[in-house]
């Protein structure tokens, strides 16, 4: 997941490219307006993070105006250090998905950057797919074939993650860093705990299993061919 970080303030965007790195999101910054306004518009990311007053010609909300008018549906995080209502209002209404006022805590901005990661982009298919699993992510029933298979919330927000990167290994940390909440209580076996319930449900009443173990890596959701 690439995240566009465009605050001016450097020691600020320092800090939190730091922390967004340690969430393994891959960050680009941008120091001004300008240069922000013309990576958010060329370059896919699948979330920005813009902080409203900006040096340039383009401040904040106009950077979400002009993603929005070019049909760039990346979630925006909006910062700023004004705390009104009317200041609030307005930046939702220009096409920001959430907003976080200055000063924040890092942890409300890693929960934010993360709950913006998981909403379904309007282009993004609602329905996930591999072999004969379905999942869908706006009535969030899941199939294998016309089974329908129930799964708790974590199970499927796990299961969710893993059909979204399908066909990649993918490391436990990786896996606990975008299904779990920040303040959630992560034991060791965590991930195999809940890898172990998803099996009995989508694999082990169905002939061919599609998550596969890599052993002292993670796992990897594959349909065989
Ligand atoms: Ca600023």
């Amino acid at each position: 997941m690439r995240v566009l970080l465009i605050e001016d303030e450097h020691k600020i965007a320092r800090a939190l490219k730091k922390a967004l790195e340690q969430e393994r999101y891959a960050v680009d910054i941008a120091y001004d307006g300008d240069e922000g306004h013309a990576m958010a518009t060329t370059e896919p990311y699948d979330v920005a993070i813009i902080d409203r007053m900006l040096p340039g010609e383009y401040d904040g909300m106009a950077i979400v105006r002009d993603m929005r008018a070019a049909k760039i549906h990346t979630p925006v995080l909006l910062l700023t250090a004004l705390a009104g209502i009317k200041d609030k209002t307005e930046g939702l209404d220009t096409g920001a998905d959430d907003y976080l006022t200055k000063p924040f805590a890092l942890e409300e901005l890693l929960a934010r950057v993360r709950a913006l990661m998981r909403r379904p982009k309007e282009q993004q298919a609602t329905i996930l797919q591999a072999g004969d699993l379905t999942l869908n992510t706006i009535t969030y029933e899941v199939k294998r074939g016309d089974t329908l298979i129930q799964l708790t919330g974590k199970e499927f927000a796990l299961l969710e993650y893993l059909l979204r990167n399908q066909d990649r290994p993918l490391p436990k940390e990786l896996i606990i860093s975008h299904v779990w909440d920040y303040d959630a209580d992560i034991l060791p076996n965590t991930v195999e705990v809940y890898i172990k319930y998803l099996r009995t449900k989508i694999d082990q009443p169905f002939n061919k299993p599609l998550i596969h173990t890599i052993r002292g890596f993670g796992y990897k959701l594959q349909a065989s061919k």
